[in-house]
């Protein structure tokens, strides 16, 4: 990048840089199955810009986030989901390891609440 920084992981599959199944893609977002899945449908919506965490997420990025829940919507119904659970892990104690703001999509099975 410009400044020198490293690409997350998640902005190297957003610009083709890596690999992924892909589900889905706008100038904002993408969309790709996860390459552990939870689920019979696990995919990871991911904003082009890299918010590293959701505690991170600033008032500019307010459409932006709320555009994540349209493409997780367009993708449950997609993969013709009725039921299915939204998830957003922030920081390591909550199970966050790629810094990079996504919305996991599960679905596909019975989910179990509370999550572990
Ligand atoms: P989190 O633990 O909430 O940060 O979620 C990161 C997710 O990214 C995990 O569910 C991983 O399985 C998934 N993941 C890691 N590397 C890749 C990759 N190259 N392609 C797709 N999913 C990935």
């Amino acid at each position: 990048m410009a400044d020198g920084s490293e690409k997350t992981l998640f902005q190297k599959i957003a610009d083709g840089d890596l690999p992924a199944d892909l589900v889905y893609e706008d100038d904002r977002a993408v969309a790709f199955r996860d390459i552990a899945p939870q689920a019979p449908t696990h995919v990871l919506v991911v904003p082009r810009k890299p918010i590293p965490r959701a505690d991170a997420i600033e008032e500019a990025d307010e459409a932006l986030v709320g555009h994540l829940f349209t493409v997780a919507r367009r993708v449950a119904e997609a993969e013709g989901l009725t039921d299915y659970r939204l998830v957003v892990n922030n920081g390591e104690g909550a199970g966050q390891t790629v810094f990079h703001l996504h919305v996991h999509l599960l679905g596909g099975r019975g989910l179990q609440w509370p999550p572990g």
